[in-house]
């Protein structure tokens, strides 16, 4: 089977960053793309190809755009090498500071929690914008003057007291960075080259960015981090359509993707489904990065084959607050206005909405079109488009009498002033609406539970403010058609494997690391754990900056390490340098505790009994340094149970120690420390410790499967537990069965596995060797 250092499946925002970082780092690295290659020049333009640009395989399309539509809210995503890039409106904003939002409860329950800040994502933030080439529109310039719906913003901000902005885009208006800016100039090829081989020129105003740029104007991925990528080693597969995902067998996964073929053009064989395949790929890193679509409905459809991931799976999902209206027949006193919304890249400016005492905060931004998208809004307005046309009539019969056969000034009447057109201008507002839809599967199929009631206050302070934008620009105010239903369309879905702190919180760390399962990351929009606000294309690449990074110390870590490790460790270990290999294994114990003692050993009757239980999963996230340290501590991860405490929480932090030396040299401790929230939000530790210690071996059992446990007050630090209130003690224990089902739950994951496994089990009969062999005169 082929192996790689690194899978990576898609290569939008999320998916791109992730190849280029890690290809350019030495690894070697496959994306698994299901869409196709767009050179530009190729994107789709005339009816019979735009009826074709859609994504349903099933049906023998393999088009640019994937549409959905859910029971309360429809949504627009990408297919295609650099996916959302391709089509979107290349706004790159930062997320507000203050967005990132710590444990603000959620209507149905629950937290948005960011576990990352403005602070961390900076110096990511700086990185991918130079990458992108991220610029502000070139109001000012000459030639540049005349886009009338950036200059509509400016005024109706400033008569309103708004805060009115030129974000960056990443839109070349300029043959190269730095020199001035030029309609249609061709573009100087980057450094790391032309990933088409199709030359680009500047930007030529013309509105399609949402449908393709023929031009290469837009520095979408395939410009940009997929070409630097490829330049660097990574092998970029097109229409390949990943299927399933597994931990491979010794660790790292195992990847089955089928090879679309689609149907050629002008073939009139049946529309079907045209495959080749499955393949398998394995890997010892594999970057989630197909969406929050794409990847959500991957780790559902393949729940059972990672058993510990968290129950936040399918979480979080927010439309990022997406809103369309319109603003049309803008009047400066009684003559129209013009706004001409088919002139500019799409969107040029944004009026930004700070959190506050007017509700959560939002960005509404102007929206354009294609040109020929003013013909069709000419051609919906029935009622002048007839009178016209009965005009054209009268004026030809006449022309024929009159024996005049020039037919200009009548086809310009027929096609008529194009006020409506003219002087009308989308609105685009998104924000931080209420990130409580779920993504679940139904009847196999994904499914968004979602609906806009929750954050009705926010699409209201939204409404209300693109209404006031209409009344000072002299227009009327109308809702998108579907808002009537109270329905949503939007191209900003988000959430459904977020990041969190723990496994109780999210599906992955802040690294994008899913809980449980190292090497598995989340690098897209699903990670997100609530709207970003903001366009949120510039905060998922960030992430996926930060996550590579990350990925990368980690590796260099352990190959630093392993050889210093190795120097200090016994003969048993043999580690061969490369990636940690980690261990891990699930425990649950239960018994109970009284509330009111502090010592575990005191008698207590059974009417100040409660029950305690816990059930943990234990992970060496590096089983050569865990055993080689002589703290021998693991990550412990997952919940308690009990009604003293509200019943069941999540642990947000959680450490193990095994054998850790206690009062006299044959005496070793298990400690167990938890750290959680009880259900009224105030924080608890369980510290236990099981007390292992010399005599006869017949104490063994008893021995190793006590633990004596105090439930304290506050998140206590070791070291501190006697200065800390007790607010309850007693014991808890493995039963017998349960210590047999967890046997069965050791794993590794590493290059390292079997041996690692036989190094833990060797090291863990050690040391109860050495604590209950007969002593001497014993
Ligand atoms: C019309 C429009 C305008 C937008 N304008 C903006 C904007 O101005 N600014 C902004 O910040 N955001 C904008 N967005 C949103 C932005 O495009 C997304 O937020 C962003 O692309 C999400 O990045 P991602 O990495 O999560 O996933 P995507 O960019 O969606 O990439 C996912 C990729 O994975 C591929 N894939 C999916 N499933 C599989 C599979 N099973 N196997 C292999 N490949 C798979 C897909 O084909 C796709 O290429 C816009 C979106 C649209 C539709
Ligand atoms: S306005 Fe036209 S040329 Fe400019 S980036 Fe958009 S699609 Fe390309």
């Amino acid at each position: 089977m082929e192996h790689v250092d690194a899978v990576v499946v898609g290569s939008g925002f999320g998916g791109a960053v992730a190849a280029y970082r890690l290809a350019e780092a030495g690894l070697s690295v496959v994306v698994l793309e299901r869409g196709r290659p767009y050179p530009p020049g190729s994107f789709p333009r005339s009816p019979s190809e735009l009826g074709q640009a859609f994504w349903d395989p099933r049906e023998g399309l393999h088009g640019l755009f994937d549409v959905w539509s859910f029971r309360d809210c429809d949504s627009v995503v990408s297919s295609g090498l650099g996916g959302g890039s391709l089509i979107y409106a290349n706004v790159l904003l930062r997320k507000e500071e203050s967005w990132f939002v710590r444990d603000e409860p959620l209507p149905g329950g629950g937290h948005e929690s960011w576990p990352v800040t403005r602070a961390d994502l900076d110096p990511h933030y700086d990185v991918v914008e130079r990458m992108i080439g991220a610029t502000p529109y070139p109001l000012g310039h000459p030639g540049y003057d005349d886009t009338l719906k950036t200059l509509a913003m400016r005024d109706a901000a400033a008569e309103l007291g708004l805060d009115w902005r030129l974000p960056p885009l990443a839109v070349s208006f300029a043959p190269s960075p730095g020199a001035e800016p030029g309609l249609g100039l061709p573009i100087v090829d980057p450094v790391y080259g032309n990933a088409h081989g199709v030359p680009r020129r500047t930007c030529r105003l013309c509105g399609e960015c949402d449908i393709g740029c023929n031009d290469g104007a837009k520095n979408s991925l395939d410009h940009t981090y997929l070409a630097a990528a490829r330049r660097n080693g990574a092998d970029l597969r097109t229409l390949h359509e990943v299927r399933a995902i597994r931990p491979s067998v010794g660790g790292g996964y195992d990847v089955d993707y089928v090879e679309h073929m689609p149907r050629a053009e002008n073939e009139d064989r049946p529309r079907r489904e045209r495959w080749t395949g499955p393949h398998t790929i394995s890997c010892d890193r594999l970057v989630l990065a197909a969406g929050t679509y794409g990847t959500t409905s991957l780790l559902l459809k393949n729940r059972a084959r990672f058993p510990r991931l968290s129950e936040a799976l399918g979480t979080r999902y927010s439309g990022n607050g997406d809103m369309l209206s319109f603003l049309l027949r803008a009047k400066d006193r009684t003559r129209t206005r013009p706004i001409n919304a088919s002139r500019g890249p799409v969107i040029t400016s944004a009026i930004r909405l700070a959190d506050g005492d007017e509700g959560r905060g939002a960005y509404i931004e102007d929206g354009g079109y294609p040109s020929f998208v003013d013909f069709l809004v000419e051609g919906a307005s029935v009622g002048s488009e007839l009178g016209r046309a009965a005009r054209f009539l009268l004026e030809r019969l006449r022309g024929i009498v009159t024996h005049d056969t020039n037919l200009s000034a009548e086809i310009a009447g027929l096609i008529g002033p194009g006020e409506l057109s003219g002087s009308s201008l989308p609105l685009l507002g998104m924000g931080r609406d209420v990130p409580d839809g779920e993504l679940r599967l139904r009847d196999g199929r994904l499914d968004v539970v979602w609906t806009a009631e929750t954050s009705e206050e926010y699409f209201d302070r939204v409404r209300s403010t693109m209404r006031r934008i209409s009344d000072v620009l002299g227009a009327e105010y109308a809702d998108s058609p579907s808002w009537r239903r109270k329905r949503v369309m939007t191209v900003h879905p988000l959430g459904g494997a977020p990041m969190g702190r723990h496994p109780g919180e999210g599906v992955c760390d802040a690294y994008g690391e899913v809980f449980g399962h190292p090497g598995l990351y989340i690098a897209d929009g699903a990670a997100m754990p609530g709207p970003v606000g903001a366009n949120p294309a510039l905060t998922i690449a960030a992430l996926s900056d930060r996550m590579s990074t990350r990925i990368l110390e980690n590796r260099r870590t352990a190959a630093l390490e392993v050889p210093r490790a190795k120097a200090a460790v016994p003969a048993w270990d043999a580690g061969s340098p490369g990636d940690p290999t980690s261990l891990w294994f699930v425990e649950e114990m239960r018994g109970s505790l009284a509330v009111g003692r502090s010592d575990p050993h005191s008698r207590m009757g059974t009417s100040e009994a409660g029950q305690f239980m816990f059930r943990l999963t234990i992970t060496a996230d590096d089983v050569q340094r865990f055993l080689t340290e002589p703290e021998h501590q693991a990550r412990a991860e997952g919940w308690i149970e009990a009604d003293m405490c509200g019943g069941r929480r999540p642990v947000t932090s959680g450490w193990f120690n095994l054998f850790v030396p206690g009062d006299s040299p044959d005496r070793r401790e298990m400690r167990y420390r938890l750290h959680f929230w009880d259900s009224e939000n105030r924080p608890r530790t369980l510290a236990g410790w099981k007390d292992v210690h010399h005599g006869p071996p017949t104490r063994l059992w008893l021995d190793t499967s006590t633990l004596y446990a105090r439930l304290l007050e506050g998140h206590v630090e070791e070291g501190a537990d006697d200065d800390a209130k007790a607010i309850a003690a007693g014991t808890l224990h493995i039963l017998p069965t349960d210590l047999v089902k967890m046997l069965t739950t050791f794993r590794t994951a590493g290059p390292d596995g079997p041996s690692s496994l036989a190094r833990f089990c060797g090291f863990f009969l050690g040391e109860l060797w050495e604590i209950y062999r007969p002593r001497h005169g014993s």
